[in-house]
């Protein structure tokens, strides 16, 4: 009998494994898959010139101090974001709806409409530096409505939209203003959330991939304590321990269980006695959005001869996104689409060389090059479909029901019995996020030992 049994070795599972050692637990980690990690896949490229990461890239130092603490102790290399030369925007057809501008999130559009989407970025910033859950009525209501009801002309409406696709793969009318507004309160207000400098998410990378993070816990955690390939099926808590079977028949038993998946998957295992009614009509209705990666690689990056940074935006797509995501110091130079929301939904339609096609049919049109450029010579492409990952359904992270952020908050990610709740959708500061996982890890295990009480082992 182990003192807990986690499920799933992805980031949350990891530091909830390492936590519980650290406090003098034994721990069995159960994994579906065959290969660690979850949504942090780094992926060797064929032509050895490093990895590229198909989920979960980009950290930062000072902002995020349980990736940091890491990054340091696993001595990784980090490569900033490189923002030097034009950015691209793609917001509308022909000559007139491309705009080229220097680096930051706010494109050179009209006056009046600079103006309007001014206003209502700095309405949602201002939002999103309040503390505390927003309200019922802003749970209400979708993001849509919401800026609609600020008044938004279509542009400023269309890049609400486009912050929606990029940050959670669904369309700003398929998620409530609330959980927007509370997602960019927990990560330091929307203009972090959306920064590439060293002010927000998308600051640094490592040359290892983000992989080299996970492959490091779970050194310290002992390879021999994570059983791959053992999808849960079934997770039957006795009152006095937990079974965990899993669909191969092994089951392992412990005095608790952290549940690391998305709660969007709760319902794919089979939990007895089952959850209480209320938690799971909060977790049977949380989505994943459609979050999709293709990653461009070439041999030299050709857009910065011709003044790009590489990061473009677009409302047109297929791809809403981009940015360069070279390491040049192993010659890895690419170009990294994001192609989410709908735009993702009808891509991942497709066969992969029709996704592959259609991506660079875009890039050439972004960056107006003829078909002798090197736009169509990439050397390795990838497109990579979160929604078809069985033990991931999309990504970024769930996303609760229009009304339920508030209506369940006293269950949501709240202990059951011996069951206890992890996973970066929990997190209090940088939810989404790598960081995020790692916070409610350690959470996790601090709630099982409070709940003991004086008594300091399972
Ligand atoms: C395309 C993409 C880009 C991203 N970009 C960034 C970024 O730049 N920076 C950043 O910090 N974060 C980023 N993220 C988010 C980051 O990857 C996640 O927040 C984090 O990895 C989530 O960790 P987790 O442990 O909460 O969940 P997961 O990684 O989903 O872990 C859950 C684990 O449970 C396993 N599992 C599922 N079902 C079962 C079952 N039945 N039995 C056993 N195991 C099961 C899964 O296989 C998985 O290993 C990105 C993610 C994606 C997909």
């Amino acid at each position: 009998m182990f003192d807990i049994i986690i499920v799933g070795a992805g980031l949350s599972g990891l530091q909830s494994a390492l936590s519980a050692q650290e406090a003098g637990l034994t721990v069995a980690v159960v994994e579906a898959r065959d290969r660690l990690g979850g949504k942090v896949w780094s992926v060797p490229l064929a032509s050895g010139r490093g990895v590229v990461d198909l989920g979960a890239a980009w950290v930062n130092d000072s902002m995020q101090k349980r990736v940091w603490r890491y990054t340091q102790m696993f001595g990784l290399d980090v490569v900033r974001q490189r923002l030097e030369g034009q950015a691209v925007m793609i917001a509308g057809e022909g000559e007139g709806g491309r705009v080229e501008f220097p680096f930051g999130i706010m494109p050179e559009f009209s006056a009046a409409e600079k103006r309007d989407l001014e206003r209502v970025r700095d309405h949602i910033q201002a939002e999103s530096m309040q503390t505390g859950l927003p309200s019922q009525e802003q749970d209400a209501v979708t993001l849509d409505q919401y800026v609609r009801d600020l008044g938004a002309r279509p542009k400023t409406r269309s890049m609400v939209n486009l912050w929606s696709q990029v940050m959670h793969g669904v369309e700003s009318s398929e998620q409530s203003a609330a959980f927007f507004i509370d997602y960019c309160r927990r990560n330091h207000g929307l203009l972090a959330i959306r920064a590439d400098d060293r002010t927000g998410g998308q600051y640094l990378r490592y040359h290892q991939g983000t992989s080299a993070i996970v492959e490091g816990i779970a050194g310290l955690v002992g390879h021999a304590n994570i059983h791959l390939s053992s999808p849960v099926a079934s997770i039957q808590d006795h009152g006095g321990h937990v079974s965990v079977i899993t669909t191969n028949g092994n089951t392992f038993q412990g005095k608790k269980c952290i549940l690391s998946l998305p709660t969007t998957l709760y319902k794919d295992i089979n939990i007895l006695p089952p959850l209480p009614p209320r938690a799971q009509e909060v977790y049977n209705s949380t989505r994943l959005g459609d979050y999709n990666k293709a990653i461009v690689c070439y041999d030299r990056p050709w857009w910065r001869d011709q003044g790009y940074n590489g990061f473009f935006m677009s409302f047109n797509g297929p791809v809403n996104l981009a940015r360069d995501t070279s390491v040049d110091e192993k010659r890895q130079f690419s170009l990294t689409c994001f192609v989410n929301g709908q735009f993702g939904r009808d891509w991942s339609r497709l066969r992969s060389h029709e996704r592959r096609k259609v991506v660079l049919e875009q890039l050439a049109k972004v960056y107006k090059v003829d078909r002798d450029s090197e736009v169509w010579r990439p050397i390795e492409i990838f497109d990579q479909v979160w929604m078809e990952e069985k033990f991931s359904k999309g990504a970024l992270t769930p996303i609760t029901a229009v009304g339920h952020l508030t209506k369940f908050v006293d269950v949501y990610g709240k202990p059951v019995g011996n069951l206890h709740f992890v996973g970066t959708e929990f997190a209090t500061e940088w939810k989404g996020y790598m960081e995020g996982a790692l916070e409610t890890g350690e959470r996790a295990v601090r709630e099982v030992m409070n709940m003991l009480g004086p008594r300091s082992t399972l």
